[in-house]
């Protein structure tokens, strides 16, 4: 997938959910993926933009800025 943000163009990191593998902390401080926790909900988003920290998920139409801050 080489998705980019919506808002800025940025690069999308793939946040992964649950307990991580050790490698996986390797890869989320080189900046390729994020962590998002253990704690994984319907409406958790799947994507975060490298540059400008919006999140996003993947739905039918396209991608959803999740928690978006919209004060810019
Ligand atoms: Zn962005």
């Amino acid at each position: 997938m080489d998705e980019k943000c919506p808002r800025c163009e940025g690069r999308l990191l793939p946040i992964v959910y649950g307990y991580p593998a050790p490698s996986l902390f390797d890869r989320a401080s080189a900046g390729e993926v994020r962590l998002g926790g253990c704690v994984v909900s319907s409406d958790s988003p799947q994507w975060s933009c490298a540059d400008c920290g919006t999140e996003f998920r993947d739905e039918a139409g396209g991608l959803t800025a999740v928690g978006a801050d919209e004060s810019d």
